[in-house]
């Protein structure tokens, strides 16, 4: 199966999308299915998140396995440094290699819910740069490596020049390209270039955009992440919050817009987080692709 930057070489722009694994075996089986619609897309690679919102990690990998094996499409596994020990890293990037999966976004992860007051020790890596360092150190260039970027600065670094010294770090121990936080302002996310492009970092950056399905679940996404809902958004959305179906169909246009707008700008595609639904990103995709 392919590496992430080997198609970047044979193709200017990506369609991709993100997934997560259920909780639920009943979520696991509705997933099977949404991800059959996906691959009729042909999206360029899926990634599958690890331990998101307290997810199941175990399931990770064996979505990113199902991906490739039954639909023939690159997958990338996240994988983050919380709660796991180096050797237990090592471990699990054993597992991924095993699997066949090429591809992995190094991320550090927040502390989950159920372990709060979780901090990193001696036996822990403390940032994704370490991840990337140790990844290229025990495997050299079995994967590419993908990495997380924060067009609004991360939650707990606002400096936004510091945060992005600390992404070309981050690429500079290994990481191969860029996957941005969502945000709804473009503007923010054509400055985090600029900013990123004059400290000399070349990787590719592809935009994270989430459709609007449900208004008051991106509030609380968008607080808990630090990101900013533009005028233009609230207008439109806070007065139909109440009608799911009208905020889905605005949703789309939105996206639509904003995606029209990134790749005439120069982003090199689109990463979608596909919240384990089709339809609204099917209806994205081949309005923008
Ligand atoms: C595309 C994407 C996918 C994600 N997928 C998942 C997932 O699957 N599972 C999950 O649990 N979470 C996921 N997250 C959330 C992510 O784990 C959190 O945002 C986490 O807080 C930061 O992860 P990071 O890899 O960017 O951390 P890091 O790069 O380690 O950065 C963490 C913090 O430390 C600062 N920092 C970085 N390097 C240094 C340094 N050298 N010295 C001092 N400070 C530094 C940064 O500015 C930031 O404030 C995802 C985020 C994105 C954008």
């Amino acid at each position: 199966m392919t590496k992430v930057p080997e198609i970047f070489s044979q193709k200017a722009k990506t369609f991709s999308f993100e997934l997560f694994p259920p909780k639920t075996e009943a979520g696991y089986q509705k997933l099977l299915e949404t991800i059959g619609r996906l691959a009729q897309l042909k999206p360029d690679f899926i990634s599958c998140t690890y331990g998101a919102g307290g997810g199941n990690r175990e399931k990770t990998l064996d979505i990113a396995q199902l991906i490739q094996r039954d639909h023939g499409i690159p997958s990338v596994a996240h994988l983050t440094c919380v709660l796991n020990t180096t050797a237990q890293i090592l471990e699990i990037l054993k597992d991924i290699h095993t699997r066949g999966i090429k591809n992995i976004l190094a991320l550090r992860g927040d502390p989950p819910l159920e372990h709060p007051d979780w901090t990193p020790g001696p036996e822990n890596f403390k940032y994704s740069f370490e991840l990337c360092h140790f990844i290229r150190t025990h495997f050299k260039s079995a994967f590419g490596i993908g990495v997380a970027g924060f067009p609004e600065g991360h939650p707990l670094c606002r400096d936004l020049r510091e945060d992005a010294r600390y992404l070309k770090n981050k690429l500079a121990f290994g990481g191969d390209f860029v996957i941005t936080q969502f945000f709804f302002d473009n503007r923010t996310y054509f400055d985090y270039i600029d900013r990123l492009r004059a400290i000399g970092v070349a990787a590719r950056i592809l935009p994270g955009i989430i459709p609007i399905a449900n208004y008051k679940t991106i509030l609380q996404f968008a607080q808990r992440d630090k990101i900013t809902i533009p005028q233009e958004v609230k207008k439109i959305f806070e007065p139909i919050q109440n009608d799911l179906e009208a905020t889905a169909q605005a949703g789309v246009q939105f996206a639509i817009r904003q995606c029209r707008e990134l790749l005439a700008g120069g982003a090199p595609g689109i990463h979608f987080y596909a919240l384990n639904k089709s339809e609204a990103v099917t209806d994205i995709l081949n309005a923008v692709r």
